[in-house]
């Protein structure tokens, strides 16, 4: 049976969550898109305190800490909260997302989190490894972890990727450069953090030989060498990360260092599918800051959406909005069967690229009628909407660009492989 409904407890969490959006973003919003290499510390204190408080770590990192907490005594409420979280952690992920990215996606991006890096060792990492190296998102100063796949000859195709992880010993050492890893700065060099690097341990394996590694924040022989400048997000940080004979130990490779031809790879690409309805969620809390900025200013300016009209009888402005409110509602609704496969354990590939493709498209087209139904005042930077559209457009780009979903949609649903549809 389908349901929609969230349970009443989660309801109550969001509502926690839209107020520190609300209350703690919004304000800063403009500020640290315009101070663009600057990082909100007070913030990210307040934000790491929080949700050390409400358990919200639990829902980015590790289940255990919540299926810890589900064994309370009867009745005891925060016990019945922490099970449902535990039971629904994705999708409960992917409705906070939408939530704060509603505040603001870069300040979300920039939060101290184990980030992609966390979701990576989620994916691939042995239960020993998820426990140790997520262990310290519980707790002390705040913490990024970051995930590098992207270099300057590989994105798209992340199988063609160069750095390599040669074994040495008790160690593997990494040799490469990475570029445009979210949060890359702060997990590398400003907390104790730590980056996953994908690394081949055997070009001539080819993508079976690509692993995924675990450097710790300040190990000798990684650097940030440029933090980039930005369209939108500009809150979060971007870098570019050399690795130069970086040596990291043997155990700090995620899963198992055998080169399997066959699925291989297939299990480190299952990190996307973790992290691409995420990025859904992202798309959706930017698009629906647009929508419900629009509501607002046409109740104030008295004009009324007339639902349930035939559309020959709706004027372009109604049936401009009515569809951006359908596009909104197809991608939440995608996202979270995306998320909700991954909470009862189905492989939701094809899912995730879907959920990520649609919020993807929905959102650029919702921040940029948003921007042009409010004409020059959309477009002043005296309101948000403007950095909105900006803000919009990565989550056509990263964690597969659109061209790239959709070319998995399409490879999913005719059966064909990689080499055949490229
Ligand atoms: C702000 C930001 C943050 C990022 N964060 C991270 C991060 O944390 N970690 C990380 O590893 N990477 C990150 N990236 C990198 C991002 O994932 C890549 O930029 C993205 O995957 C595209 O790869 P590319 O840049 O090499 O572009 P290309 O692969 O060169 O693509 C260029 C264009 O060609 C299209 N194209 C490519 N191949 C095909 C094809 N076969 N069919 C049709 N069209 C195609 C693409 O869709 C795109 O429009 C980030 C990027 C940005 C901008």
């Amino acid at each position: 049976m389908i349901d929609f409904e969230l349970e009443p407890q989660v309801v109550n969490r969001l509502k926690t969550y839209h107020m520190a959006a609300e209350q703690l973003m919004r304000p800063i919003s403009r500020e640290y898109d315009e101070r663009e290499h600057e990082r909100p510390w007070q913030f990210f204190e307040t934000m790491w305190s929080a949700s050390a408080m409400a358990d919200v770590q639990a829902d980015t990192t590790n289940g255990k800490k919540e299926s810890g907490g589900a064994t309370g005594p009867e009745g005891d409420g925060k016990a019945e909260g922490q099970a449902a979280r535990a039971r629904m952690r994705n999708l409960n992920t992917v409705l906070t997302t939408e939530e704060l990215c509603w505040g603001d996606a870069g300040l979300f991006l920039s939060t101290p989190n184990s980030g992609l890096g966390g979701a990576a060792v989620m994916a691939a990492g042995s239960p020993e490894q998820k426990e140790r190296f997520l262990e310290r998102f519980r707790g002390g100063k705040p913490k990024w972890g970051a995930m590098a796949i992207t270099e300057p000859g590989c994105g798209s195709d992340s199988a063609a990727v160069t750095t390599t992880a040669t074994h040495d010993g008790d160690h593997w050492v990494i040799n490469g450069t990475k570029i445009f890893c979210t949060a890359g700065q702060m997990a590398a060099e400003k907390s104790e953090g730590f980056v996953v690097v994908w690394a081949t341990v055997d070009k001539s394996a080819g993508r079976a030989g690509i692993k995924p590694f675990v450097v710790e924040h300040n190990t000798p022989g990684m650097t940030v060498t440029r933090v980039e400048s930005k369209l939108g997000i500009r809150a979060s940080d971007t870098a570019m990360i050399v690795f130069d004979n970086c040596r990291i130990p043997y155990d700090h490779l995620l899963g198992s260092p055998e080169v399997r031809r066959e699925g291989g790879f297939k299990d480190v690409m299952a990190t996307f599918d973790a992290t691409r309805p995420i990025v859904a969620a992202m798309a959706i809390g930017v698009g629906r800051a647009a929508l419900d900025f629009v509501r607002g200013f046409l109740t104030e300016q008295k004009v009324q959406i007339r639902y349930g009209l035939s559309p020959r009888r709706l004027t372009a402005l109604e049936r401009d909005f009515m569809e951006m409110e359908m596009q909104l509602q197809a991608a939440r609704l995608l996202t979270w069967r995306a998320a909700w496969m991954m909470d009862v354990g189905q492989r939701n590939s094809l899912e995730a690229s879907m959920a990520k493709a649609k919020a993807g498209l929905a959102v650029t087209l919702i921040t940029q009628k948003a921007v042009e139904l409010l004409g020059p005042l959309g477009y002043s930077r005296q309101l948000l909407l403007e950095k909105w559209m900006r803000d919009a457009k990565i989550n056509d780009i990263f964690e597969g660009t659109q061209q790239i979903n959709m070319l998995i949609v399409a490879r999913r649903i005719l059966g064909y492989g990689s080499k055949e549809l490229n």
